[in-house]
């Protein structure tokens, strides 16, 4: 069988390098950096990457690692608490320094080859797999974006996952590992953005006499988790626009606010293994797999990707976050109708 080289060892490269070995095609994977590594993540597992996740028989060792399973959500703006919700199916929340680490294990004993500390030029090429995440982009229309995620202890939560919105951006609290709370924000600056190694607590930690700040008045920080990403691009792209198989952020970044990027890292990988298996046993040529790999990722996103704007739309902007909150008062079915939309 040839060998398919994967570019990009996040959740997408490793969760793909894992379905190939499965199906015995031999893996080569180069990843820029080591393991294992803090890096900005909501850790909340939602949607349809669960049924890959359990058809590759992660879920047990997940759950040893202390993974928390929960199902009810709650918003609030400022001191105001805005809705709870209960989520159709239980998200899986761990930490990526602990998920991406259990990943590059299980690749191992695969018979995956793993190579750290390799930055390799992401050109596309045949038997190469692109899955080097999040392409930075420019200023859009004025706009800065970024992201900001620590680990704290001693928080007391009223959900599994807690949404705080503010003018600034929002905050997702979720629980982890080891009763942890992921502590993790997006925000937006018309200004340059300020030097956040000394202001990060600031940022997470919201307005005065919100709740996000009632929350967090007794939290203890993990300093070393602390991480940071800016110039962010939320510009859907389609895979068949571009070359080469590109999965997870490498293809295209859901806004953050649906908690569906990790799933669609899984669930891109886990459609590209089909065709990638089909080109590694001579069965067809890299032309034809690029392709159905393409159209089947694109069908696939096209319409959590379409809908994602209008949630973005909703955590981010303060005049839109009042007109959909006060929508979702009137018609409490709203928030629920977005959250399966985007998955
Ligand atoms: C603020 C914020 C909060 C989020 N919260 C959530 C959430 O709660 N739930 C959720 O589902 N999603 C969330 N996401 C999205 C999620 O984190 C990403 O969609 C997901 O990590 C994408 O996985 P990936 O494997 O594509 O990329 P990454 O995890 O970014 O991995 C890419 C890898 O490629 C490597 N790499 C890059 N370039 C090269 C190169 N040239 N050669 C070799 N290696 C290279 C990097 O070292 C990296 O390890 C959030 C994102 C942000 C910004």
């Amino acid at each position: 069988m040839r060998q398919v080289t994967i570019l990009g060892g996040g959740l997408a490269g490793l969760t793909l390098g894992l379905r190939l070995r499965q199906k015995g095609v031999p893996v080569k994977l180069f990843d820029a950096g080591a393991y294992p590594r803090h890096r900005v993540c909501g850790e909340y597992l939602s949607g349809r990457a669960l049924r890959v996740i359990d058809s590759l028989g992660l879920r047990p060792g997940l759950r040893a690692l202390g993974a928390v399973e929960s199902s009810d959500v709650i918003f609030a703006r400022g001191n105001t608490l805005l809705a709870r919700k209960t989520l159709p199916q239980p998200a899986l929340c761990l930490s990526r320094y602990q998920f991406d680490q259990f990943l590059v294990k299980e690749l191992t004993e695969a018979g995956g080859e793993i190579f750290t500390g390799k930055r390799i030029s992401p050109q596309p090429q045949e038997g190469v797999v692109l899955a080097t995440g999040r392409q930075p982009s420019s200023t859009k229309q004025g706009w800065r974006w970024f992201g900001l995620k620590a680990h704290a202890h001693n928080v007391d939560l009223g959900a599994g996952l807690e949404m705080h919105l503010s003018p600034r951006g929002y905050v997702g609290l979720c629980r982890i590992e080891q009763n942890q709370v992921n502590v993790c924000g997006l925000f937006r600056s018309r200004t340059a953005i300020p030097d956040l190694s000394s202001s990060w607590k600031e940022w997470l930690s919201g307005d005065p006499h919100s709740l996000l700040s009632q929350r967090l008045k007794d939290a203890v920080w993990d300093e070393s988790s602390f991480s940071s990403i800016a110039a962010l691009s939320l510009t859907p792209k389609k895979a068949s626009a571009l070359s080469g198989i590109r999965i997870g952020d490498a293809l295209t970044m859901i806004p953050p606010a649906t908690g569906n990027g990790m799933s669609m890292a899984i669930e891109g990988a886990d459609t590209a293994a089909g065709p990638l298996v089909d080109w590694s046993s001579h069965r067809q040529d890299w032309r034809l797999t690029s392709k159905l790999v393409a159209g089947q990722l694109d069908q696939t996103f096209a319409k959590r990707l379409r809908h994602a704007r209008w949630l973005q739309h909703a955590m981010l902007d303060p005049l839109t976050q009042s007109i959909a909150w006060n929508f979702a008062r009137i018609f409490p079915f709203f928030p629920s109708l977005l959250f399966r939309l985007t998955r």
